[in-house]
């Protein structure tokens, strides 16, 4: 049996440049419905705050503390990158970005990549407007890709002063998914072989902009929360105490046990991707070995839409309409499902899965 969690990963506090503090961070969390958060604070690991917030009339979040680290005097600037667990600070391995993963490893913790591809804004320049992505692309030892972050896909409408206006007042009408050219990376480290999670992150600030005469909160907290999730499977409950919690979301995050949603488009809770074969079965993250009379994998949404499955990059299923699709296989690969519904007149991304790794029997 598996449990299911809805938590945001990518958060900026007061710490550093978000607009709000952890205990206020956590009421809009849980009202928003969430089960867990993950603070990134950048360049700054914050001890002492993780825990539990909220009570049982409102209900409670777990709330833990990674970070997001840059070299702050990189030009260009760029290689953002979310550590989690490493339980210390790690910002003084910034400059150079394999000794940090390496650094991070060590301590037993794990590293996403932040928005590795950027496009940035073309109507602002500087600071947090520029295009951050990953330049160093020859690193190891990551765990996986961000591979849909809200600031950035925000920042690329971000064209010309009446588009900033529209974007900042009517995200929903903007935001359609992942950038394919970060899905087309992704795609290209799974097809040599490598395991290479993904999460989706707001990394939100709530800031305040101005253009002009206009002020605008763009992205506040809450609004993110109910936005885009990254969704995850455990083998057992949440109890409510630190240490095994944290375990627990850490543990699914790092093995890839959970998917991308986008829950303004339609709740994504109950989706599910799995493979069944002879005596062996598993989720997404997993690896599952080839068995005589190969392997179906199965996809199924929580509500009708058009849902693909990609095996290294190539559509190799799909069908639209339904709230199923079964896949039968004796290729390896790494296969993972995309699921698109309509939403706010247009076809949205949805539904992003970490990949199943079907893996040949003398390689398992
Ligand atoms: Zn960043
Ligand atoms: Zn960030």
């Amino acid at each position: 049996m598996l449990f299911e969690y809805k938590g945001h990963i990518h958060i900026h506090t007061r710490f550093s440049d978000g607009s709000r503090l952890h205990a206020d961070i956590c009421r809009e969390a849980i009202a928003a419905g969430l089960d867990f958060l993950i603070i990134t604070d950048h360049n700054v690991w914050v001890d002492g705050l993780e825990g539990y917030y909220g009570d049982d009339r409102d209900g409670r979040v777990l709330l833990l503390v990674g970070e997001e680290v840059h070299d702050v005097r990189r030009q260009p600037p760029g290689n953002h990158c979310l550590v989690f667990g490493a339980g210390q600070e790690m910002a003084q391995h910034a400059s150079d970005p394999q000794a940090m993963i390496d650094a991070v490893n060590a301590t037993g913790g794990f590293c996403f990549l932040a928005h590795p591809i950027e496009i940035g804004s073309s109507l602002l320049r500087g600071g947090e407007l520029d295009p951050l992505g990953w330049q160093d692309w020859e690193v190891t030892g990551y765990t996986g890709l961000e591979i849909w972050n809200y600031m950035s896909e925000f920042k690329s409408h971000l064209t010309g002063k009446l588009a900033a206006i529209r974007s900042s007042y009517q995200p929903q009408r903007y935001i359609r998914g992942p950038f394919g050219d970060t899905l087309k990376q992704w795609d290209s480290l799974l097809s040599q072989g490598r395991q290479v999670a993904c999460i989706g992150g707001g990394d939100v600030h709530g800031s305040t902009y101005h253009l002009g005469p206009l002020e605008r909160t763009v992205f506040p907290y809450r609004s993110v929360f109910q936005s885009l999730n990254t969704h995850l499977l455990t083998p057992k409950p949440l109890t409510g105490e630190l240490n095994q919690d944290r375990d627990l979301v850490l543990s699914a995050l790092r093995q890839g046990h959970g998917w991308v949603g986008y829950d303004a488009a339609g709740e994504t809770a109950g989706f599910r991707f799995s493979g069944q074969g002879f005596r062996r079965e598993g989720i997404m993250g997993d690896v599952i070995a080839l068995s005589r009379g190969g392997l179906t994998l199965q996809v199924t949404s929580p509500e009708l839409g058009h849902i693909r499955l990609l095996c290294n990059g190539t559509v190799v299923a799909e069908t639209a309409g339904r709230t199923n699709l079964l896949f039968q296989t004796s290729e390896p690969g790494a296969y993972r499902a995309e699921v698109f519904t309509r939403f706010a007149g247009d076809k949205r991304g949805w539904i992003y899965s970490n990949p199943i790794y079907v893996r040949r029997r003398a390689q398992s």
